[in-house]
């Protein structure tokens, strides 16, 4: 399920990316956080995700150990992005549709 597009914030990194559930709250999502994991706002990254990248843990490691668990809705998820909310995610594939369309631009412009 594709979220709506987020906005960004006051740097390319950093992110708005909106509630599903609560419309119209918005999560600074900061996609550097934690060497490129990423961090946002919402009480799932936080009480869930957060604690465990705060002590070094990495995906891999929290996937195999079953250090987290994944919402059903997830089942599909790769063990990669198991300590990223659906905003992180979100505003990860935003960023790299800019920065895509960015070199798409630079391209065309070295061509001519
Ligand atoms: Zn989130």
């Amino acid at each position: 399920m594709k979220m709506q597009p987020g906005e960004v914030f006051d740097s390319p990194t950093r992110w708005l990316v909106e509630s599903r559930s609560t419309p119209g709250e918005t999560y600074l999502v900061e996609l550097v956080s934690y060497r490129g994991n990423g961090s946002c706002q919402c009480k799932w990254f936080v009480t869930q995700m957060e604690p465990l990248l705060a002590r070094g843990v990495d995906a891999e490691y929290a996937y195999t150990q079953n250090l987290i668990a994944q919402p059903k809705k997830w089942p599909e998820k790769p063990a990669r992005h198991c300590l990223r909310c659906d905003h992180i995610l979100s505003a990860r594939d935003d960023y790299a549709q800019m920065k895509l369309e960015e070199d798409a631009i630079a391209q065309k412009n070295s061509t001519l």
